[in-house]
Formats: C-alpha cells, sequence, structure tokens
C-alpha cells in the first residue's frame, strides 16, 4: 500500500525527479534478458482450494456467495475448529471502521455506509457445522468441525453467504466510477508456528496475512460492468444484460475483482505475461501501461521472474493511493493527472514491486509490516535507478535521508498497530525502511545485495516468512543486518 502521508512528501521527490528526468532526458539502462525462462509455478504441496459463485446484485450491492474451501491442516497438530477472516463486517458499524478518525470524509463522502457479510449456513458434507462471529470487528469466524482433523489432512467446507458492499472508497466498497470487490469472501487466517493469527482488520497499514491458495470463482454480473481482477478469465458468456465470467487463479494468497462501465483497458505484454491496464483518464492509459510493464520488467530482473499470466493495474475510486492484491493493484484514479505523472509512476511502481514482497512472498502485515513495506519502498528506488539513471535512485534516497532525520532513534521494527499515525508509520516503516536497505546496500555491495534478494525470492515463493528468517538469510552469508540495522533504530 501507498498512504497518504507519502502523496504530500512525494510532491517534493517529483519536482527533483521531473527535474533530473528533463534535464538529463531520462537513461533507459536496463535491457531485458533473453536467457529467462518461461516461469514455471513450483509445485506448493497441500494448499488450501477455494471454489466460489458469486451474483453480484447491482441495486443494492451484495454479492451472494456459495463457496467451498477444501481446507487443509497445514500444522503438526490434530484441529478441531478453523478460522476465517470475514473483513465485510469490519465495515459494519462506524466505530469499526478501518480508517483514521481525520480519513472518515474521505472515505465516506456520502456519509457513513454499512458494508458486512451476512453468513447463512456452514456445512460439512451436507451436515451442519456450528460457528461463531468473534473478533474486535465481528470480522473473525470460528468454525467447529464436529471432529479432529489431524495433520496434512483435508476438510471439505460449505459456506452461503451475503456480502453487502459500502458506499465507501477505501479498499472495499463503491464510488462513482468503480467497485472495489476486496476481502470480500471468508479467507482462512493463518495457523503458523505462534498459533492461529485472528488479527482484526486494523486502521493503519495493511492488515492481511493469508496462505497461498487456489481459487477458482464463477461470478455473473450486470453486463455493463468490465471487470478486472485476480487470476485469469477461462470462460466467459454474455445475454442481453449479464455477464458471466470463469475466473482461475492458482497460487495465489487472495482474490479480488474491480468493476466498471467507464474502464478503458490497454494491454501490453512482457514475455508471455499479458499487462492490462483499466483506466479512467484515457489519456494516461498508454502511459499508465508503459509503467506497469517496465515496473514488471524491472523487477523481473532485480528479483526473478514475476510467476503468473497476467497483471493488472486498475485505476479505482480509492483515495490512499495505491493498494496491492495478487496479480492486480488498485491506484487512486486521481493520481492519473497528465501533469504530475510522477507520483502515478511512483505508486504504481510501488504497488508492483508488491507482487514480489507481499504477493509471492507473504508475512505477517500487522506484526512485521517492515518486511514487505520497506523492501517494497527501496524497491521502489531501485525502479527509478534503472528506469532514469542512478543519480536519481540517489536523490531519491538523500530526500528520503532528510525527511528522516528526526526519527532515528525510533524503531522501524514495531507492529503497525503501535505507531502514532500514518505519518509515524510511513515515515519509519517505509521511508527510513528504504533509508536502510539502501544502508545494507551500501554495506555488502550490489553482487552480495541483489544475491540475497533474489535468493530470498527464490526460498520462499509461495510461502509466508518472517523477520528472523529474512536476517538468518543475510547472516548466512557473513553480514551482520542486525548491526546495521540497529544504527537506523
Ligand atoms: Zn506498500
Amino acid at each position: 500500500m501507498v498512504i497518504n502521508f507519502n502523496q504530500k512528501t512525494r510532491k517534493i521527490l517529483s519536482i527533483i525527479v521531473a527535474l533530473i528526468i528533463l534535464v538529463g532526458g531520462g537513461i533507459y539502462t536496463f535491457k531485458p534478458k533473453n536467457s529467462l525462462e518461461t516461469s514455471k509455478l513450483e509445485a506448493v504441496k497441500n494448499i488450501d482450494r477455494y471454489t466460489i459463485e458469486a451474483i453480484f446484485d447491482d441495486e443494492s450491492k451484495r454479492l451472494m456467495c456459495n463457496q467451498n474451501v477444501e481446507y487443509v491442516n497445514n500444522t503438526d497438530k490434530d484441529l478441531d475448529k478453523v478460522y476465517f477472516h470475514i473483513y465485510p463486517n469490519a465495515f459494519s458499524k462506524k466505530e469499526f471502521a478501518p480508517f483514521e478518525k481525520e480519513e472518515m470524509k474521505k472515505a465516506y463522502p456520502n456519509g457513513f455506509n454499512e458494508g458486512y457479510i451476512d453468513i447463512k449456513n456452514i456445512l460439512n458434507n451436507g451436515n451442519k457445522l456450528s460457528y461463531e462471529i468473534k473478533g474486535d470487528k465481528n470480522d473473525l469466524l470460528e468454525i467447529k468441525l464436529g471432529k479432529n482433523i489431524k495433520p496434512n489432512e483435508k476438510i471439505s467446507i460449505d459456506m452461503k453467504y451475503n456480502v453487502k458492499l459500502p458506499n465507501s472508497l477505501g479498499r472495499f466498497g463503491y464510488g462513482d466510477n468503480t467497485i472495489n470487490v476486496t476481502n470480500w469472501f471468508p479467507i482462512a487466517c493463518v495457523n503458523d508456528d505462534r498459533g492461529w493469527s485472528l488479527k482484526s482488520y486494523e486502521s493503519l497499514g495493511d492488515p492481511f496475512y493469508s496462505d497461498t491458495s487456489d481459487f477458482y470463482v464463477k461470478l455473473l454480473a450486470p453486463r455493463k460492468y468490465k471487470i478486472g481482477s485476480t487470476g485469469k478469465v477461462t470462460n466467459e458468456k454474455f445475454d442481453s444484460n449479464r455477464g458471466f465470467y470463469e475466473i482461475e487463479a492458482k497460487k495465489v494468497r487472495d482474490f479480488a475483482f474491480i468493476l466498471s462501465e467507464k474502464f478503458n483497458i490497454d494491454k501490453d505484454s512482457f514475455k508471455g505475461i499479458t499487462i492490462n491496464t483499466y483506466n479512467l483518464n484515457e489519456k494516461l492509459s498508454k502511459a499508465s501501461t508503459k509503467i506497469a510493464k517496465d515496473s514488471i520488467e524491472i523487477f523481473s530482473d532485480l528479483f526473478g521472474d514475476y510467476p503468473y499470466d497476467t497483471y493488472s493495474v486498475i485505476a479505482s475510486d480509492f483515495f490512499i493511493g495505491g493498494m496491492e492484491y495478487p496479480m492486480l493493484v488498485m491506484i487512486d484514479q486521481s493520481l492519473y493527472n497528465e501533469k504530475n505523472q510522477f507520483l502515478l509512476e511512483y505508486v504504481i511502481a510501488h504497488e508492483t514491486a508488491h507482487q514480489w514482497w507481499y504477493s509471492v512472498i507473504g508475512n505477517d502485515e500487522i506484526n512485521e509490516p517492515w518486511l514487505d513495506e520497506a523492501l517494497t519502498e527501496y524497491s521502489t528506488v531501485l525502479y527509478f535507478e534503472k528506469k532514469y539513471g542512478k543519480d536519481v535512485g540517489d536523490k531519491l534516497i538523500k530526500t528520503m535521508e532528510i525527511q528522516t532525520k528526526h526519527h532515528l532513534s525510533e524503531n522501524i521494527f514495531k507492529p503497525s498497530t503501535q505507531y502514532k499515525n500514518s505519518t509515524d508509520y510511513s515515515l519509519n516503516v517505509y521511508t527510513k525502511g528504504a533509508v536502510v536497505f539502501n544502508e545494507i546496500r551500501n554495506k555488502v555491495g550490489d553482487e552480495v545485495f541483489f544475491n540475497t534478494l533474489k535468493e530470498y525470492y527464490t526460498k520462499y515463493k509461495y510461502q509466508n516468512v518472517n523477520g528472523a528468517k529474512f536476517v538468518e538469510l543475510w547472516n548466512d552469508k557473513g553480514v551482520d543486518i542486525d548491526k546495521i540495522i540497529r544504527e537506523y533504530k
């Protein structure tokens, strides 16, 4: 995610970068390698499988859904219950709404409007399972399995539910242009070496944590809408007023889709990856496609291949900069500004980097937000360095150092919930985080730095990591990353 505060500070950056690019004309030093193999999805054992049938009712902005989950017990203990996040309930009451107080007006320009999930029943092979709605925001679902499932054993869980979308310009909801269907279905909570991760939909930062799974989604929606989604449409049919879509998304950790009547869709491709941009300002369609393509190209070269066959960048009614989902990112439509394309480029590059750090490699975003955000913010700097030259990257880092010089004693490794506000969070986790990564690079040299990031990506592909595993990888190479980081705490 790119949060609000950064938009302001990045205006300063944008002037610097615009000047450098104008004067230098831009140096596109990056050359595609022809030796990269067509990427293959490595086998991931025992992943959950979601099959969802959803009918979208335009008038009531509701989804009527049937969902089956083949849930796998990936722990080493027997399980008699499982937990799912039911994030739409975080929008059911004003006091739950996952926004800071001063953001509420932007999130709900027409006043608070509720969103929720209404669970109708939960079954296993036709037998009812008992369940309870829990969590600080009624956004957790505890399902009692009525039996024990052993390690590696699967259980089939059927759910019937309705989802009401709020009139909200956050990640989940709808505005005048787009309908943002994100974090909308019951998704299994992660059960890692600390046990179940049962955190609610927090206001600050991205509060998500999930396991790589396979998704098969059937969607019926009014024909007038164009749809951008995670995965690939494998079949579509239309009658006079409805569109029916079958979508497949394998080895991803979430499934999102955005609808709009107004999308101007532009396409390009890079090594077999179809790159789609869904634009609301047609004049910037080509520019956004170019940025998306350059981002995929640059990060594939730096970290390892983008492993999916499509990537979509979607202009949305979304007021918080940008937001990442697997194979798809939402970008605040107000950033598509012909006079200042720097912010648009910055945000698209940032969200695209999350395809490596969040989507392919996952982490607990509440407990260790630095792990994906600091690395993603530094990857954004690398994008500008590779595309426009080292001096542009250096200027960005210099500006970040100045911005964070009063925050040097603060800890960037706290959970997102322990930061005072989005400014405090953004300056520490993103900005100072990027400076720290630059410091690591300076200390170890480019070869060790980029090889270690490549190794990290290959080793933990489709898995969830934590800070300890990340640090261990560097320690194994004789790099005392702790010491480098401590100096910046
Ligand atoms: Zn981010």
